[in-house]
């Protein structure tokens, strides 16, 4: 399972679906987007592309995610950016095998991998301005040979993830990582390929929005129940392309105290279900507030 609630958050939706068409106590027309194929599968890309906003011209959006940790009974927004870019890297690092016991031989694509992924760090520790936020995380690492102890391999890959916040921080930590891999592969005697692909832009709530939906979060919740200082998340998130085409905000619903301590995407994870109630209620709410039966 992806272990993130979706399911939870789908019957949220149709909860608020459901009073709202029963109840019609607003004004003008509200559109219900149940976003598909949330984070892995870019539903939220997809949709924008294929004419969301044109088929069903809303001027604001508003979504909601559940938050493992914060309080059930609470609600976290905040303006500016809550989610981070998401771009995926693949690094394939060649030199020449040989025997392990004959260095001066072979062209050793595991040591040069050794100073790459160290000094690719140097990206957030030296490159990127310190109150900015970016990771570089190296997450895997295969060499083309695996379990012999004396030969060393052709090429090593490195799988990784690199998130960011703002744009130009993008652009500076893919054209980093890039002279970094060449340079240190080339003074190794090795080549490097390098496929850079960017993934999801940054999750960005527009500042009206985002006091908007504190405000209506109050109504919900009450007073004190809406964080409005929390920290952005270097997670990532496909409605951020719905942010980029309108305005809108996107909150953190509080789960309770992580069920067996585990966060979202944890084996062990398990949505709270009694937060269903809570979040329909802010969903409808959220339409009752913005288009009030005059
Ligand atoms: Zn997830
Ligand atoms: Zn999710």
């Amino acid at each position: 399972m992806h272990a993130c609630g979706h399911d939870g958050h789908t019957t949220m939706l149709l909860g608020a679906a459901r009073y709202l068409s029963e109840t019609r106590n607003f004004e003008g027309t509200a559109y219900l987007v149940f976003q598909p194929a949330e984070e892995g599968g870019g539903g939220g890309q997809v949709m924008v592309n294929e004419g969301l906003f044109d088929k069903f011209p809303a001027q604001e959006i508003y979504a909601v995610h559940n938050w493992p940790g914060l309080p059930a009974g609470q609600m976290a927004v905040r303006a500016g950016p809550v989610m981070a870019a998401t771009d995926e890297v693949q690094i394939t690092v060649r030199g020449r095998g040989g025997h392990g016991a004959m260095p001066h031989l072979v062209v050793d694509p595991v040591v040069a991998c050794a100073q790459i992924i160290t000094a690719l760090q140097t990206i957030a520790s030296r490159n990127v301005e310190p109150v900015d936020a970016v990771v570089v995380s190296v997450c895997s690492m295969q060499t083309s040979q695996v379990g012999a102890f004396n030969v060393v391999p052709d090429a090593v890959k490195l799988v990784g993830t690199v998130r960011s916040f703002r744009p130009s921080t993008r652009d500076l930590a893919e054209r980093r990582l890039k002279e970094i891999v060449t340079k240190i592969a080339e003074a190794m005697g090795c080549s490097a390929e390098i496929s850079y692909v960017r993934g999801y832009p940054a999750t960005v709530n527009s500042a009206r929005e985002a006091q908007f939906a504190a405000r209506v979060g109050e109504r919900v919740f009450g007073k004190g129940n809406v964080i409005t200082e929390h920290e952005p998340t270097m997670g990532g998130e496909d409605f951020s392309y719905m942010l980029q085409a309108r305005p809108g905000a996107y909150v953190f619903l509080g789960q309770g105290g992580a069920q067996g301590g585990c966060f979202l995407h944890n084996p062990h994870y398990d949505f709270n279900d009694e937060v269903i109630p809570l979040g329909a209620g802010y969903l409808a709410a959220l339409v009752e507030e913005a288009l009030p039966i005059k």
